[in-house]
């Protein structure tokens, strides 16, 4: 079982305490961060409504861990398409990857990567990444626009200390990144901010609007007992193995041997 799977069955167990529940979310979102790490939390965090103390309402947690999983699900069967893909592709002699104008024309591990934490595609999760991933935009001069709401609104620049970032000024993905700087003071300012996120959990606003509801989902499933591997060895090597063990206890009765007579001496 994956470290996703495993950690949305503990977001899901409501004999943990909150806190380490909460804990296991997070395992999730580092596994599966279609924005990066800090936007994607954010997000789960305004549209579950997870409190600054998850206690208040552990139900945040799963409602967090279930639209991530909805979104995750699109991806992995995104991937699996494309290994596929490749397999038949390199049967044909083709073992280069040729830009196809789809997301992973883009630079990064990221689906849509938004640096600004505090700035992302408001939509639910699983919306935006199938967009993501039904999006094609012709590789060329002109590939830089935005996959998620085509960039009709223009960019805006944001820096975070290290970097200068050109970002989509509609729903603040990362359209490139415009040269490298050391801004200390920026940098501090940017990781402070983050640290206020962090511990208050991006409560939602009171009276904010409902957000629209997720498909319903199956509990996780029972994990299965692990079976004992089975010995895969053939036949001939097993024996080969207790012929070596057999060598083993040998040099040990020597050895023993050895020693008693330099007693006996
Ligand atoms: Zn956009």
């Amino acid at each position: 079982m994956t470290s996703f799977a495993t950690h949305r069955q503990r977001v899901h167990d409501t004999d943990r305490s909150a806190r380490a529940r909460h804990a296991a979310l997070r395992t999730c979102v580092v596994s599966f961060a279609p924005y990066g790490f800090r936007a994607t939390y954010h997000h789960l965090c305004h549209s579950a409504g997870i409190p600054s103390d998850p206690e208040a309402d552990p139900d945040s947690l799963v409602r967090a861990v279930e639209e991530l999983d909805a979104a995750r699900r699109l991806w992995r069967a995104d991937e699996a398409a494309h290994g596929e893909r490749r397999v038949r592709e390199k049967a044909l002699g083709r073992r280069a990857v040729v830009p196809d104008g789809g997301w992973r024309d883009q630079p990064g591990p990221w689906l849509a990567f938004c640096p600004d934490p505090e700035f992302h595609p408001a939509e639910p999760l699983p919306v935006v990444v199938a967009r993501v991933l039904a999006s094609f935009v012709p590789p060329g001069p002109d590939a830089e626009v935005c996959r998620v709401c085509g960039g009709a609104g223009g960019t805006t620049r944001w820096r975070d200390g290290h970097l200068v970032n050109r970002l989509c000024a509609r729903c603040g993905v990362r359209i490139r990144a415009d040269g490298a700087e050391a801004a200390p003071a920026v940098a501090a300012a940017r990781e402070k901010r983050w640290k206020e996120i962090w511990s208050a959990k991006g409560g939602r606003e009171p009276g904010a609007p409902p957000l629209p509801e997720l498909p319903p989902r199956a509990p996780p499933p029972e994990r299965p007992a692990t079976p004992r591997p089975r010995c895969e060895l053939p036949k001939r090597n097993r024996g080969r193995r207790s012929d070596q063990k057999a060598d083993k206890r040998k040099k040990l009765v020597h050895i023993t041997t050895d020693k008693e007579k330099i007693r006996a001496k």
